[in-house]
């Protein structure tokens, strides 16, 4: 069964089209990078797969359930990183983390065992009373994370999630996302506008003015339209594709 399948997904603000006829799908444990420029549709495909809005037209599974239908286990099975932070500034590391677990029903004990496991993993034990403001950014990326990760979710979600980082902190992020895909057999869905944070093996969607412009393995899908990455995605992206 497939992590995820997007079948097509339209979407406009009022008369502003940001999406058109968008399908595509994501197999378990896969990396896939969703590269588009600013504008392109991304945020707003992400908010479509997290139900902050409404599904205009088109359909959405999460591991099988539709979003329409069961959204309950189709959010459950998802953790989302946004473009913008939503920590709170002012509570601790830990106190982010309890709330979201509480917010997700687990248990006192529950939570207590996973905020320490997401904890350590994202090596920031030791920040775990300090709060969020005085952390940089890299750090508050990797709070957030954590607390992506804390219900265990089947598929990962990221906006864009380097942004803002210096860029050696930018490239270690992605390579310890990918480490994550590898080691939990998860799905991630990272989305970006920097083609430097694209690998040959990902599976890779171009987006452009609302419409996937390609899709395929990233090596393949650059040989085709035109040898490297950086060509293909400025021949896919350089004309008007809403019409
Ligand atoms: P990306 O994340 O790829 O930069 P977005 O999904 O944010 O793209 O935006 C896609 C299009 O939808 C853009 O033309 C943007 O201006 C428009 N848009 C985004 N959010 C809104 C909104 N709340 N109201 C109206 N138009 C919006
Ligand atoms: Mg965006």
């Amino acid at each position: 069964m497939n992590a995820l399948e997007v079948s097509d997904l339209s979407f406009a603000y009022g008369a502003r089209e940001a999406l058109r006829k968008v399908s595509f799908s994501l197999e378990p444990g896969r990396f896939a990078a969703l590269l588009g420029p600013n504008g392109a549709g991304k945020s707003t495909l992400i908010a479509l797969l997290t139900r902050l809005y409404d599904l205009q037209h088109g359909e959405i599974r999460v591991g099988g359930c539709s979003l329409r239908s069961a959204a309950r286990p189709a959010l459950r099975q998802l953790g989302v990183v946004f473009q913008q932070s939503t920590l709170d500034l002012d509570l601790s590391v830990e106190q982010n983390l309890r709330y979201h677990a509480a917010l997700h029903g687990l248990s006192r004990r529950q939570s207590d065992l996973r905020v320490d496991a997401e904890l350590a993993r994202q090596t920031l034990t030791e920040r775990r009373r300090e709060r969020v403001r005085e952390l940089n950014g890299g750090h508050r990326r990797r709070v957030e994370i954590a607390r992506a990760l804390l219900h265990e979710p089947r598929l990962l979600l990221l906006d864009e999630a380097s942004v803002g980082l210096d860029p050696a902190s930018r490239l270690a992020l992605n390579q310890h996302i990918r480490n994550l895909c590898r080691e939990e057999r998860m799905s991630v869905l990272w989305t970006t506008h920097l083609l430097d944070e694209v690998q040959p093996s990902d599976d890779l969607l171009i987006l452009h003015q609302g419409r996937l412009v390609a899709s395929g393995q990233a090596d393949a899908l650059s040989q085709r339209h035109g040898g490297d990455l950086r060509s293909a995605f400025t021949r896919l992206t350089s004309t008007g594709a809403l019409q």
